[in-house]
Formats: C-alpha cells, structure tokens, sequence
C-alpha cells in the first residue's frame, strides 16, 4: 500500500474549497514560491537535527540520524519550525491510504467531501490514485488543491476520481514566473486548458501583487479570458504572514491595498470571468 508525508490534517476546513471540508497537507513541493506562507512545507526534512535541541518540551529527538516527533509531547509551539533553516518541518507523519482513510472516516458524517493540498498534493500521485475511490466510497467530493505542476493531461488517471482541480495561475509572463516561483509556467497554462475543457477546473486563484501593474493585468486578462464565466476566480491579495524575511524585502512587508486589487477583479469581470472575486 502507498504512503505519503503528511505534514497536517484540518478536520473542518471552510476555506480549502466548497462547504465543509477535510483539508490534508502534504510535504514537499516543486516550486519555492516567494510569497509561500508555510515555507516548511517546501522540503523533505533532511535530518540535520538542529531543531532537536531547540525544543522546549523534549517531543523531537534523533534516533539513528533520523528526527523522530512525539506528537503526544509536543505543544505546538512551532519554535522547530522557526528554527529550520531547510524549509521543512520535523512534524511529519508517514501515512499509508488506510491511516488517512481512518482520519477521513472520523470526519466523514460532517463534511461534504475532502481537499488534497501541501506543498503540492500532486507530487502523490500514485497514492492520491489509491485514495479518491475510497473516499467516493463514502459519498464525499474529491477536490485537488495544486500549483499545477503535474501535466493533467498526461495524467490523466489522476482525474478519474477527483471532482475538480483548485488551480493556482501565479504568473502569465515566463520571466515574472521563473522570477516569482522559480519554475516555468508552460505546464500551469496548459492545464489551466485542459481542466477547463474536462469540465475539471473547480476555481482558479490569482495573486495581486503591490506596485506590479504589468504582471498583474497580464496574469489577470489571460486567466479571466480563458475562464469566462465557467468557474470562480479567487483574486487574492498578497500577504505577508508567514513570508520569509529575505522575501518579504523583495515582496514587501505589508498587504496589498485592497482598492488596488479590486480592480482587478474589476477587469476579470470585464473581460468576461463573472465568478470574479477578492479575497
Ligand atoms: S512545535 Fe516543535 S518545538 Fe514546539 S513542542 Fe512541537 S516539536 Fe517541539
Ligand atoms: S526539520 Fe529542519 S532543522 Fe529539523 S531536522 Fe529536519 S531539516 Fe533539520
């Protein structure tokens, strides 16, 4: 049976989607988003053990060069996580589909359905392919929370059993996106198509960034385009909770005005993307 990292489980989420849902993070992501709010799920922990000695309650210890978590110790403080220079969290748990079916069953009688998210869900593939049938199973929706790394189209069996795609579109223009996620946005803007036309793309979310007029009103106009008036379109403001410190020098240390980000969902509505709203 597959496992995968998990980094966290929200029995009731009302944010990760449509309705009330189980939200379930996974660790590890391709990307290394500027603007990521939980950086530390970004890496696989490296069991350097630096934040063994930082604990203040004794719950990590390193166990034949491995960190080791006792999740029935640890308080929450997050001071590892602060600690971690690697991007990634030593509160990691291996989990095999039946464990998270067991997590999922718990829930199951006050939710509608489930959401995968992370880092990047899809990076699970194998595991996430075993998972959604069980969970259709018990008569609950099956969305994916991605940055669109995975080609869809040339995975498609992943799309078999999942309800809908919540798709970021960070960036239209390639060097804004080498520059912002460090990654290359060809894939994002071909699965953007392909949900769409498989009646897959559940919403697509975009970020407004201060004093960036050009890249916004590119990534906008191509996104509301595309869309129409098929799905919504969460434009988000940026934010700076949870952004590194090196980053938020680069992004700046504050929010994104909110009249300047309603226009653009003023132009999303413009052009067409009538689900257009802030967020
Ligand atoms: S969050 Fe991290 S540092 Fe805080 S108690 Fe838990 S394991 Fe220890
Ligand atoms: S979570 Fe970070 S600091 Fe702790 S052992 Fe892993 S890589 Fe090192």
């Amino acid at each position: 049976m597959k496992t995968a990292p998990v980094n966290r489980i929200i029995p009731f989420s009302n944010v990760d989607g449509p309705s009330n849902r189980t939200a379930i993070f996974f660790q590890g992501c391709p990307f290394n988003c500027r603007f990521c709010h939980n950086p530390e799920t970004i890496n696989m922990c490296c069991n350097c053990g630096d934040c063994v000695k930082t604990c203040p309650v004794k719950a990590l210890s390193l166990i034949d060069g491995k960190v080791v978590w006792d999740k029935n110790i640890c308080v929450g403080c997050d001071t590892c996580i602060k600690t971690c220079t690697h991007n990634s969290s030593p509160k990691i748990t291996e989990m095999s589909v039946d464990d998270l079916m067991k997590e999922i069953k718990k829930s199951a009688p006050y939710i509608t359905g489930i959401t995968l998210s992370g880092g990047e869900c899809t990076l699970r593939k194998d595991f996430i392919i075993e998972l959604f049938p069980k969970v259709k199973e018990l008569g609950l929706t099956t969305l994916l929370d991605s940055n669109g790394y995975l080609d869809f189209e040339e995975n498609k069996e992943i799309l078999e059993y999942c309800d809908g795609v919540m798709l970021d579109v960070k960036a239209y223009d390639k060097d804004f996106s080498n520059w912002l996620i460090r990654y290359p946005q060809e894939t994002i803007l071909k699965n953007l198509h392909y949900l769409l036309k498989v009646g897959k793309l559940e919403e697509v979310r975009t970020i407004i960034f201060p004093d960036r007029d050009q890249e916004n009103e590119e990534t906008v106009s191509y996104v509301a385009k595309v869309i129409g008036d098929n799905c919504r379109y969460k434009i988000i403001r940026y934010r700076q909770f949870g952004v590194r410190d090196e980053q938020k020098e680069v992004l700046g240390d504050y929010t994104t005005d909110e009249d300047y980000a309603l226009k653009y969902v003023e132009l999303a509505k413009e052009l067409g993307a009538t689900e257009a709203y802030l967020i």
